[in-house]
């Protein structure tokens, strides 16, 4: 087996398989200094199981930075469950992942992610307690998606504050990438604070549907990074922010929802030598880990509450100390997150 940058850079790697239900899951705990290892359930396909590793490892690592960075009694770990055609009883599987989350006895929490939702979390919740995303009301304090996108626009206004100068969203212009859960909630909140929205997705049908419903303008999703707006939020998938893409943005300002945005630490770098305010993805995206803290009762839900408006203060604190030690914001936000596990 390969590692590649992720080499040992793990607390604890569990790995089931079951040839009989075809079930190949990993849990990968990365620190648990702090509390308990949450973090979601991938439910893809990967090329291998080394790269299923890899990825799990990877995620794991970046969950304990962003629940370091927002002050949760949480540590850092996620979970991959490998989609293959080998499998043809998906509740026999969930029940098993199950199983395996509850034989660590709380070392690690679990939660829906790309592939889950709420249906799978609740087979997985007749195995075991350490689980959230379940029984959650949509637009509320217990939905995900809506604390991120409430969040994300705390860490705009905290953005424009201090890049724009500017003390409200009014009249800013978004350009979001990604008109999925979190892309259509943070775009309905933007127009209620007065800023001017453009959206893409390359679900061209849910793109039109929202763009129509919110009466916003939809552009094209290949030629996106080229749009004149004031800040550019990835809401879509990782790796957006590459030397390519960067070298085509028009925006000041990068500020989006979508995990592991940079393809790799340089492209911070780029961003930074370019001059464009780069919001390290897991301090404006921190809403959806606190409010599945409030989930798993490490955290009321008033704190959840207070935990996510203080994300306007994180971003100030990175982007304040990115111009103190003139350094790349991811650099400064790692090295923030660094001090408290
Ligand atoms: P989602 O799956 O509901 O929406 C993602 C959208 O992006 C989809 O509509 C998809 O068609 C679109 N998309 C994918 N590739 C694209 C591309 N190349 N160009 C344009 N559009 C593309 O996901 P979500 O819940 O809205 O989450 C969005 C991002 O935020 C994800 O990266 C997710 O990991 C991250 N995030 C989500 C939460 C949460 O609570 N939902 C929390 C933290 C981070």
């Amino acid at each position: 087996m390969k590692f590649l940058n992720a080499e040992l850079d793990v607390k604890n790697l569990y790995i089931k398989q079951d040839a009989a239900t075809g079930l190949i899951a990993i849990i990968a705990i990365h620190n648990t200094t702090n509390g308990p290892a949450l973090g979601g359930c991938r439910f893809v396909n990967y090329a291998s199981v080394d790269d299923a590793i890899n990825d799990v490892i990877r995620l794991a690592r970046a969950m304990t930075y962003k629940s370091a960075m927002a002050g949760l009694p949480l540590g850092g770990g996620k979970s991959v469950i490998i989609s293959h055609p080998g499998i043809t009883d998906k509740q026999k599987i969930f029940e098993q992942f199950g199983e395996l989350v509850d034989s660590l006895n709380g070392e690690y929490i679990t939660a829906s992610d790309s592939g889950t939702s709420e249906t799978e979390m609740k087979i997985v919740a007749t195995r075991t307690k350490h689980v959230t995303s379940i029984n959650k009301s949509s637009e509320s304090l217990d939905d995900t998606a809506y604390m991120t996108s409430v969040g994300l626009v705390r860490a705009m206004e905290a953005a424009v504050a201090y890049r724009l100068n500017k003390d409200s969203l009014s009249g800013v212009r978004v350009a979001i990438q990604g008109a999925g859960n979190v892309g259509y909630l943070v775009a309905k909140m933007l127009l209620d604070k007065g800023a001017e929205v453009v959206i893409t997705d390359k679900n061209t049908e849910l793109l039109n549907m929202r763009a129509n419903e919110l009466a916003i303008s939809a552009a094209h999703p290949e030629t996106f990074a080229e749009t004149e707006c004031d800040i550019f939020a990835p809401c879509a998938l990782g790796g957006v922010m590459n030397s390519a893409t960067i070298a085509k943005l028009k925006a000041p300002i990068v500020c989006g929802a979508a995990n592991n945005q940079l393809q790799d630490q340089m492209a911070g770098e780029q961003l930074y030598e370019n001059n464009i305010l780069y919001i390290p993805d897991y301090v404006a995206n921190a809403g959806g880990v606190i409010c599945a803290a409030a989930q798993a009762g490490t955290i009321s839900k008033d704190e959840s509450w207070n935990k996510m408006l203080n994300i306007y203060d994180s971003v100030t604190n990175v982007v304040s100390l990115s111009q103190e030690m003139k350094k790349p914001t991811n650099f400064v936000a790692n090295y923030l997150a660094e001090q408290r596990f």
